[in-house]
């Protein structure tokens, strides 16, 4: 095959659709009013603001637009979320639980509150796919706890949690429960109603809206003290002036998002399956991250052992393949993933870890092409690394075990 351009890293961010940066553009350009003025421009803003609330409201099942506000990104939500409940439930308790392989969006949220404010954080283990461990969950309440804070898909291994279960336990209890569904929205269905999810967490960029957009769905009756203090805007809750084109660049991108969802699944999951079993079949001593049932649709993530995942990702991109070892934010750091070290992975081969990502615009040749292009990189990385050699030599016995 001819050299190609294959974007795989969907779960770190996504491009501005055609249909959604259309949407925006009148906002960039004549429509600059400020919302929170009286003249018919900035009644023109607010109603674009208020029909985006509502696109919002109806892609995640909310029972009123009322329950949904803006923020200028998923960390913000999720910030939100953690602090605000901390603050609001301060006489009920200070105990709050949440998962070993959260997002750092909420990972270093909750060691600051640890840290700075006292807060008690328990970090629920997850099992060998990632997924919760529930019956650890129910011992883990206490009548302290106020506040349960669980990833709906995992944004390095794709895990999809069983949040109605989570949910059920929380509740009978009488504790809130959070969700990051950053990389769920437009993947996988959500109703925040059915699901009994207290507070949830988007960030348009990863679902073809611009960066610096994103929201925190508050049910009625859970009220969270105000977060960014200044003017009235969001009911009085996050000031600022908001971001109009972001704002309706999101709203346009989640209804399609959603209104596509099956489409794109119906194409995204065989991609999946078939890379999976690709690198299975062609590649020795590779092993797939996170389930092979409740995964995210277009996720695929594996470990190869004797490798770097840095120049992996390297030589792939000098063949023109976008890829991620483990999570976006962590490249340049030396340390391991921590979602792959809770999943149980050993140092040596969590470092030769591998995630890509399809979206709405990848094709089966996309597929095609990496499985021309990585095993032969995975091969030539192998001949260089002295690990290898000592295991061709008959030094070392590899962990992860041929197929
Ligand atoms: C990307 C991501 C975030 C952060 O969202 P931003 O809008 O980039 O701040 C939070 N949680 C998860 C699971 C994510 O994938």
């Amino acid at each position: 095959m001819e050299k190609r351009f294959v974007y795989a890293d969907h779960s770190a961010t996504t491009g501005v659709r055609p249909e959604v940066l259309e949407a925006m553009l009148p906002y960039l350009k004549e429509e600059y009013g400020n919302p929170s003025s009286i003249y018919n421009m900035a009644r023109r803003a607010k109603e674009a603001l208020e029909h985006a609330r509502e696109q919002v409201q109806k892609a995640i099942g909310a029972k009123a637009a009322t329950e949904i506000y803006f923020t200028g990104s998923g960390t913000e939500a999720d910030n939100w979320a953690l602090k605000g409940v901390f603050e609001a439930y301060a006489k009920k308790g200070d105990h709050i639980i949440t998962t070993a392989v959260e997002h750092h969006a909420i990972l270093h949220t909750c060691e600051y509150l640890e840290k700075v404010r006292g807060a008690k954080i328990t970090y629920l283990p997850v099992d060998s796919e990632g997924f919760v461990r529930l019956d650890a969950l129910e011992q883990a309440i206490t009548p302290e706890t106020i506040l349960v804070s669980v990833i709906m898909a995992n944004n390095e291994i794709g895990t999809i949690n069983p949040i109605e279960e989570i949910s059920r336990i929380c509740h009978e209890k009488g504790v809130l429960l959070h969700v990051d569904a950053v990389q769920a929205v437009g993947n996988i269905p959500i109703d925040v109603q059915a699901m009994g999810i207290d507070l949830l967490s988007i960030s348009g960029h990863k679902f073809n809206a611009p960066k610096g957009v994103g929201a925190l769905y508050m049910r009625k009756g859970v009220n969270l003290p105000s977060f960014i203090h200044g003017g009235d805007q969001e009911r009085k809750k996050r000031a600022a002036t908001e971001n109009i084109p972001g704002i309706v660049g999101m709203g346009k991108a989640i209804e399609l998002a959603v209104a596509e969802m099956e489409e794109k699944n119906k194409k995204l999951i065989p991609m999946r399956d078939r890379l999976i079993r690709e690198i299975e079949e062609k590649i020795p001593f590779a092993k797939l991250n996170g389930p092979r049932e409740n995964r995210l649709p277009g996720h695929v993530n594996f470990s190869f052992e004797f490798i770097e995942g840095e120049s992996l990702l390297l030589l792939l991109d000098m063949a023109g393949i976008c890829a991620s070892s483990g999570s976006a934010c962590t490249s340049g750091s030396l340390d391991p993933s921590h979602v792959l070290m809770a999943i149980g992975l050993p140092h040596e081969i969590a470092h030769g870890s591998l995630r890509l990502t399809f979206g709405r615009e990848n094709t089966e040749e996309d597929v095609d092409y990496i499985m021309e292009k990585l095993p032969g990189i995975v091969s030539r990385l192998r001949e260089m690394s002295p690990l290898y050699e000592d295991y061709v030599n008959g030094n070392v016995t590899p962990i992860i075990m041929k197929k």
